[in-house]
């Protein structure tokens, strides 16, 4: 939930690219004759991915050992090659990968960085959308454990598509949807949950909420917060042991508030409940 730049490359260009690297002359050709479909393909899902609806585009469903012809003459396994061999291995497709990879810089952008992106994950599965395979504007800087997390699901539903942090509306990303909970124990925790606005759509709502709940975001963002808040009491029952409530409360705020986070990070998110918990400020903790 944390936008990211979109990839600076005109559609067909990591394809052409990644074919260039082809040593068997007519196997390059042979590709090289299908970039205006996979250009054609790769547009029709960057409008998608702007309007939510690519899980309107038809998948590729083969059965296992199957390898179907995909488009002219190429195979399905050549496409997933072209990625997995062109792409990320060969020098001129790795610079193309790499590139993509450091756009995110440390943060994550599909569970809003709690981890660093490590590799890049298909939005659409290559598997099932091999003419996207090295589509820049499906690969998506990911985590580990985002990555790991999400598999390859189809997703045929409006509702049930994951946020998109090129393309997808700035609801998601600019307005706060994540709220957190302070459970009034000792030691005190923190919880969260997706409440979008009641002003958004249903579909829209419900996509918060679908997003949050398969990458697993209220059990990550607890533990990361469960960490900052044993430092803050320890600090608030040393350092500022003889702060009154109403100052540890303004603290709080001041990072609850702070514009340097985007509004779900999870640091926000957690300072913004506990400065508004009179329990937490005024207790003895
Ligand atoms: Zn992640």
């Amino acid at each position: 939930m944390k936008r990211i730049s979109r990839p600076d490359y005109a559609p067909e260009y990591a394809y052409g690219v990644c074919i260039s690297a082809i040593v068997d002359e007519e196997e390059r050709n042979r590709m090289m004759a299908a970039i205006g479909d996979v250009r054609d393909t790769a547009v029709d899902f960057i409008e998608r991915a702007i309007a939510g609806s690519t899980f309107e585009l038809p998948p590729l469903i083969a059965g296992r050992g199957e390898d179907p012809i995909v488009v002219a003459d190429i195979r399905k396994s050549e496409l997933v090659k072209l990625y997995e061999y062109y792409m990320v291995q060969r020098p001129l497709g790795r610079k193309i990968y790499d590139s993509i990879l450091l756009a995110a810089e440390d943060n994550c952008p599909t569970c809003g960085g709690i981890g660093r992106p490590r590799s890049l994950d298909h939005y659409l599965p290559k598997a099932n959308y091999p003419k996207l395979s090295v589509l820049p504007h499906n690969l998506i800087p990911a985590c580990r454990d985002c990555n790991t997390d999400k598999g390859n699901p189809l997703f045929t539903q409006p509702h049930e598509q994951l946020i998109h942090p090129y393309f997808d509306q700035a609801c998601f990303f600019d307005q706060a949807w994540i709220i957190a909970t302070v459970t009034h124990t000792q030691p005190c925790a923190i919880t969260y949950e997706a409440s979008p606005p009641g002003a958004w759509r249903p579909v829209d709502h419900q996509r918060a909420v679908n997003h949050f709940d398969f990458f697993d975001i209220a059990k990550r963002y607890s533990i990361k917060a469960a960490e900052e808040l044993s430092v803050l009491v320890d600090q608030r029952r040393s350092l500022m042991r003889d702060l009154p409530a109403e100052s540890f409360k303004a603290y709080l705020h001041s990072i609850g508030d702070s514009s340097t986070l985007f509004p779900n990070h999870w640091r926000k998110v957690m300072y913004k409940a506990l400065a508004l918990d009179e329990w937490f400020c005024n207790s003895q903790l």
